[in-house]
């Protein structure tokens, strides 16, 4: 199964750092158009919904937003201030390239940083607070720079997109690009064949922030079920331990379900009955608190049954992240699968818990 690396590319290419998520859904709204009516609300949420009208109702759910900075002030010589979107560490910034989405256009930037043989050596290792960092765009005066740039402008890290082995994906954004992507793919096969129920695609926004997205949604949907897909720790790199992180992820060994509060237990059996049937490898995953993603809110709007399924992704937060094309296809597979799964037979499942 292997991925659809330009529609991927586009995906995470696309500058979308939370509140500025617009480029992204943009690339989302443009490859759904051929299956229906994308519906949009004035926050930024997009959606679709493939298959027949009826009872059952599946909605499965990825977050466009990616993390950033944000222009907070331009100095008297050009140098602009920053403040982060979302989890950007300060360590990400000293000497790195970053993308300034100004009005007129892209505007490239330097994190500025003091030579090392300045610093003094019990500082050498660590990075000076946000507040303390600049970026620099070459520009020779504040009126300069601020023909180029404004404040609130959003800004992303370095737009590269690396095949590192074949279907190993290095980029930006993959948290959660590549849940947008098993969303997308996932309703068009389940397009191409459609069980009984109805599947619902929303790509939300804010998850980063404040999950807004989601929080807007959760007041409209009422589906059977409920599939939210985001990017997980691996724990395969000399950077992570298996043990530390609650258990073991692996890149390329598919999809990853979350047992424990993020998923309703009856729903993530079936899950892996269709696994199973389908010939699709997933990890399992203990999820012994809130998720920390969408799922939290939609979860709290108490009608449907979830699943967290999430993507194994090294390098979480950074300006490459990695992810294996496999497992993206293979989770698109799994969604189109268990939506089918979940219109079948007429009575609808039972998924209150019970022992
Ligand atoms: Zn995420």
């Amino acid at each position: 199964m292997s991925a659809d690396a330009a529609l991927l590319k586009s995906l995470c290419l696309a500058p979308g750092p939370t509140g500025f998520e617009a480029p992204a859904q943009e690339v989302v709204r443009r490859r759904l158009a051929p299956l229906g009516e994308v519906q949009v609300d004035p926050l930024g949420n997009v959606w679709l919904d493939v298959g027949p009208a009826g009872d059952q109702q599946v909605v499965v759910t990825a977050h466009a937003d990616q993390i950033g900075l944000i222009v907070t002030y331009v100095d008297d010589h050009g140098y602009a201030s920053v403040e982060k979107i979302g989890g950007v560490a300060p360590l990400l910034v000293p000497g790195r390239h970053f993308v300034i989405h100004g009005a007129g256009g892209p505007v490239h930037a330097v994190g500025g940083k003091k030579p090392t043989h300045l610093i003094p050596a019990d500082e050498r290792d660590k990075a000076p607070a946000l507040a303390e960092q600049f970026l620099d765009i070459g520009a020779s005066s504040r009126e300069a720079a601020l023909e180029r740039v404004a404040v609130g402008d959003p800004i992303t890290f370095t737009p590269e997109f690396i095949e590192l082995s074949p279907g190993v994906f290095g980029t930006q954004a993959l948290d959660d690009r590549a849940g947008v992507y098993c969303l997308v793919r996932a309703l068009e096969l389940y397009a191409a064949e459609p069980g009984a129920a109805r599947l619902s695609g929303v790509s939300t926004v804010h998850e980063e922030t404040t999950f807004m997205g989601a929080k807007a949604q959760a007041k409209r949907l009422t589906p059977a079920v409920m599939i939210v897909v985001d990017a997980d720790f691996c724990s395969d790199t000399p950077a992570a331990d298996a043990k530390k992180l609650a258990g073991e992820v692996k890149l390329g060994a598919g999809p990853v379900l979350g047992r424990g509060a993020g998923s309703n237990q009856r729903l993530l059996a079936i899950a892996r009955e269709v696994a199973a049937a389908e010939g699709i490898p997933v990890q399992l995953k203990a999820a012994p608190e809130a998720m920390s993603t969408d799922a939290d809110e939609l979860m709290a709007a108490g009608a449907a049954a979830t699943l967290s399924l999430s993507l194994p992704v090294r390098y979480m937060h950074s300006p490459l992240e990695v992810a294996h094309g496999d497992d993206l296809e293979a989770a698109a597979h799994l969604i189109a699968a268990l939506a089918r799964r979940v219109g079948q037979d007429g009575a609808p499942e039972s998924f209150v818990p019970r022992i």
